[in-house]
């Protein structure tokens, strides 16, 4: 069953300040493999994610 389409940067922890989703096979930003999202670290309708991307950024 494929539960979504969506597809994860699979670089993104340490090339990305935030997952990069993408639909093709390569993250569109840096290149790297895209990989299924299904076990997402957090959903992009988390209500939280949001919050937690301002707070990361806020250390930039
Ligand atoms: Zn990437």
């Amino acid at each position: 069953m494929v539960k979504s389409d969506i597809r994860v940067c699979s670089a993104w922890e340490t090339e990305h300040e935030r997952p990069v989703y993408t639909l093709g096979d390569a993250c569109p930003e840096c290149g790297a493999p895209s990989k299924n999202s299904a076990p997402a670290p957090f959903s992009p309708d988390d209500p939280y994610g949001e919050y937690r991307r301002r707070a990361r950024k806020r250390r930039d």
